[in-house]
């Protein structure tokens, strides 16, 4: 990022952007955050209250009226991501951004004792759901002259750690795919993808994660939106396969 990155009021000004996991924590703050730089965000997530609340807060700041798209990433099939790019292509005629923000936690367990339930519903929330949305919408996001694909990994996912199991393997996974995807998609099309590990956050996750710190210590959400703003935005127009770190 920029020493002292100032991202314009109109960073997003007539952006389509998809937050994923946008009812809570970094997913929230993003969605709120982009819509304020103008852009018409549409909230994925799979808890309606949360992404009313979400909508409504928005609609309140007087900042574009957002969408609300509800999905449950782990029973969504490759046909219900075919008929979310349809619907969005009716609704809005192209995406501007993707922030896939949603994961699980999972079990914070060995590997010897990490039940594969949990470990193919890890692998179906962050890996799957991730590939098969981007490759169902990669039509709609080529339509703009540019777009951005925003992943988010962790510092597990660089290096696995012992306990992180299904979770640590599935962040390397989307840094991976993010790799794959810039590469193929650079001088080709005008879609970027960049990865960002936001590091200890203060969040519901990090909470039932590290259940033992004090939460007033961690950086918020906000902290990080202006490496969102210019990974989403323009200003990093030349940037694509990069991993970076909020903190
Ligand atoms: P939260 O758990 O606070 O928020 C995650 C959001 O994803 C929630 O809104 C949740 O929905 C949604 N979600 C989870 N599973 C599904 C699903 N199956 N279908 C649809 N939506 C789903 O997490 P954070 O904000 O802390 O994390 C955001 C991202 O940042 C994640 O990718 C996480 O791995 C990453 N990260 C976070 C760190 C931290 O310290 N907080 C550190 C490193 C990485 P619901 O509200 O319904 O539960």
């Amino acid at each position: 990022l920029p020493d002292g990155y100032q991202p314009s009021s109109d960073l997003l000004a007539d952006k389509i952007i998809l937050v994923t996991g946008a009812g809570d924590g970094i997913g929230r703050t993003a969605a709120m955050t982009f819509a304020a730089h103008g852009a018409t965000v549409i909230l994925l997530g799979r808890t309606m209250s949360k992404l009313e609340q979400v909508y409504d807060a928005i609609e309140a700041a007087g900042h574009k009226q957002p969408a609300i798209y509800p999905m449950n990433l782990e029973g969504a099939t490759e046909k219900d991501y075919r008929d979310m790019c349809d619907t969005l292509n009716e609704e809005f005629g192209q995406l501007d951004g993707i922030l896939h923000n949603a994961s699980e936690l999972g079990d914070r367990t060995t590997i010897r004792d990490y039940t594969a339930d949990t470990w193919k519903r890890l692998m179906q929330v962050n890996v799957n759901a991730p590939f098969m949305m981007t490759q169902a919408l990669l039509p709609l996001l080529e339509k703009p002259e540019h777009a951005a694909i925003v992943f988010t990994g962790s510092s597990v996912g660089r290096q696995g750690r012992a306990y992180w199991g299904a979770y640590a393997a599935s962040k390397a996974a989307q840094e991976n795919i993010m790799q794959t995807l810039a590469d193929e998609l650079e001088g080709v099309t005008g879609i970027r993808a960049n990865s960002i590990n936001p590091g200890a956050t203060r969040t519901a996750m990090r909470a039932v994660a590290y259940p033992a710190e004090n939460p007033n210590e961690l950086k918020t959400p906000e902290d990080h939106m202006p490496l969102y703003l210019y990974l989403m935005g323009q200003d990093s127009r030349d940037i694509t396969g990069q991993c970076f770190n909020a903190q």
